[in-house]
Formats: structure tokens, sequence, C-alpha cells
């Protein structure tokens, strides 16, 4: 599920993952904190005291972030979202929900349960650090990661989407307008409009202030943020397009023409049906016209090629009862998430118990490549 991430383990189901690029974050910060902050704030510590406390700080900052992810995760499973992932990377945390909430007051809760998270991190800290020891380094650590939480959860509330707070901007404006995608879209302009002032700082600090290491991170966050907020905006004006067709429209209907008997070899198979035609799934169908299942390239794929002469169509094929099905008014923003849930590469189309026909994924694939580029 977490490409690339180092994986720590699970937390009420949710599998837990750091990125390579958290590794950076983590020496940055603690470099900074030993180095500098606590350095020349507290030159008396004995030495080994500021890299130990840095590291420590560190470690907490991070299990602060992972907190503010598992608040919006919590809200999330409560209200019947499944979480798959949380991801920490070189820009704070992310988790992966699998589907996007239906109801703007579910939005609205799961966007502001990890900035609550961050809140009262901050509140605990902070009182940590006053009941500690002036000039320790338990109130240089807290009095930190204090400060830090009160920003993080800031931050995160900019209206910007895909931000927190932009996801709060877009469930006010989805629950006032009830239209999703027109809420997206200004969310989506604010977070872009977010993106350019944050970059903007980034340069004005060169300018102003020669601070190159602060500039370019602002730059790096500034790009980050942009590109989520287009992206996030072009995904959901695709699958809002998908849910206005049908399979029933995309459907390839199951005839003679188009099928393969059972007893076919998959060497026959491949010369005579896949090569030939370009097409790369059919159904397997008996003299009767029975449909017994589906075969098709990846099928193929999986057998060695000197058995493909004696292997039947048969044996290779996803039998019927295991192929996934629906109905030919399935809207294909539903049907193309089964077929990432499923991992299926088609699905049959059947109604009142009868066979109408099949819709594959590279023909979804084809359908959406055409509607970019008439761009509609
Ligand atoms: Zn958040």
């Amino acid at each position: 599920m977490i490409r690339n991430a180092l994986r720590l383990g699970r937390i009420w189901g949710i599998e837990i993952g750091i990125d390579w690029s958290w590794f950076i974050v983590f020496a940055l910060i603690t470099w900074t904190l030993s180095a500098h902050v606590f350095y020349f704030e507290n030159p008396h510590w004995p030495p080994g005291a500021y890299w130990l406390t840095g590291v420590l700080t560190s470690l907490l900052f991070f299990a602060s972030v992972l907190a503010h992810e598992l608040g919006h995760s919590f809200v999330a499973l409560r209200t019947g979202l499944p979480v798959r992932s949380i991801t920490l990377f070189l820009f704070g945390g992310v988790a992966q929900i699998a589907r996007e909430p239906s109801r703007p007051s579910q939005e609205f809760w799961i966007a502001v349960a990890g900035p609550a998270v961050s809140v009262a991190l901050g509140l605990l800290f902070g009182l940590l650090a006053l009941s500690a020891p002036a000039r320790s380094p338990l109130e240089a650590l807290a009095g930190w990661l204090s400060r830090i939480n009160f920003l993080l959860a800031l931050f995160n509330l900019l209206p910007g989407f895909p931000m927190d707070g932009g996801r709060v901007l877009r469930a006010v404006l989805w629950g006032t307008t009830g239209d999703l995608l027109k809420a997206t879209r200004i969310a989506s302009w604010a977070g872009r409009g977010i993106a350019y002032l944050i970059m903007l700082a980034g340069v004005l600090l060169v300018v102003l202030l020669g601070d190159w290491l602060s500039a370019l991170w602002f730059l790096l966050i500034g790009l980050f943020l942009e590109n989520a907020a287009a992206s996030s905006y072009e995904q959901l004006a695709l699958r809002e397009a998908l849910r206005r067709h049908r399979a029933g429209e995309l459907l390839r209907p199951v005839d003679d023409r188009v099928a393969v008997p059972p007893d076919l070899s998959l060497e026959e198979l491949v010369h005579g049906y896949i090569l030939r035609t370009g097409q790369r799934c059919f159904p397997v169908i008996d003299a009767s016209g029975r449909l017994l299942g589906i075969v098709g390239l990846h099928h193929v794929k999986g057998i060695p090629r000197e058995v493909w002469a004696s292997t039947p169509v048969a044996e290779a094929m996803t039998p019927v009862e295991r192929v996934v099905k629906v109905g030919p008014d399935e809207p294909l923003d539903a049907l193309m998430e089964r077929m990432s849930v499923d991992g299926v590469n088609q699905v049959l189309v059947v109604e009142d118990g009868r066979l109408l026909g099949l819709v594959s994924r590279d023909r979804l694939i084809e359908f959406m490549k055409t509607r970019a580029e008439l761009g509609i």
C-alpha cells in the first residue's frame, strides 16, 4: 500500500509508514535544534545534552505529526470511511482515506480533528514547559514542541484545499451550495493562491534577508501545495464526469464473434485472437452459448510459453463465478473504484441474471483519454 516507505506497523488497522524523504527533515530539525537553537539559548548545558535533547525533540515532533494524522483518521473511521495508511514524508504526514467524504459535515469534522489534536498537544507541551525547571533540557524540549504544534495547527488551517483549512472551506461551500465540484474548484483556487503567496514569501526572504535555507523550504512547500491543489481538483472533476456515465454505455456485447471456445489453446488465443484483433480480453463460451469465464492477455502472461500449445483457455481463465458483476446502470466512477479495489481488469454487465457484455479496464481508460483529448 505504501510505496517506498519503511513500514512501522499498524494502529487501528491503519498501516503506518515513513518515506525516505522524512529522514532529511529528521536530520535537518535535529541539527538545527542541537547545533543552533538549544546551543545558543542554553550555553551552560553539559556537552552531549544538546544532541540528546535534539534527537528526542525531533522524535516527539514526528510523533506529534503522526498524532495529527491519527486525529483525522479517528473521525474518518468513526464516520465509516476506511483509512488505508498514514505516511510521514518531507512535508509532514498524510492519511490515505479510501473514499471521499459523502457529506459536508463529515468532511468538516475529519478536517478539524487533525488541528484539534495539534492544539491539544500544544497546550500539553506548554504546561509541561511551565512546570519544568528553568533552562533545563525538559523546558527547552517541551517549549519548542508546544510552539511547533500550535504552528502546525495554524499552518494547516490556512484556507486552501487540500490543506485542512481548505477542506473546512470546501465543506462550508459544499454545505451552502450543495455543489461538491464547484466547492472544490473554489477551495482549490484558494489553495493555489496560498501556494503562490508562500513561494512569494520565499523570494522575499532571499531578497530582504538573504535567508537561502528558509527560502528554499518555502519554495518547495509552495510548489508541493500548488501541485496538490491543482491535481486534486482534476481528479475530482474526472470522477464527477465518470459519474454521469453508465456501464451500459461502454459494454462490449458478448456474442460468438468476440467469444472463444473453452478448448481453444492459449497459442491459438494469442495468435488467432489477441494479436489479430488488438482486443486484450475475451469471454469463454461453450457450444450451447453458456458463458464459462473470462480469458485475456494477463492470464496468458502468467503461463510459460512452452505450454501455451497444450493448455486450453478453460484452465487459464477466471471462471464466471469469480468475475465481478455489475448492472448496466452502474456509474463509471463506482466501476473504476471496484476495478482498483478488487484488482480486476474487467467486469461483467448483467441484468436480471442475463449477461449483456463486459467492460474492460482498457475500454475505460480509452474512454477517459478520448474525453480528455476532446476537452469535455
Ligand atoms: Zn491535517
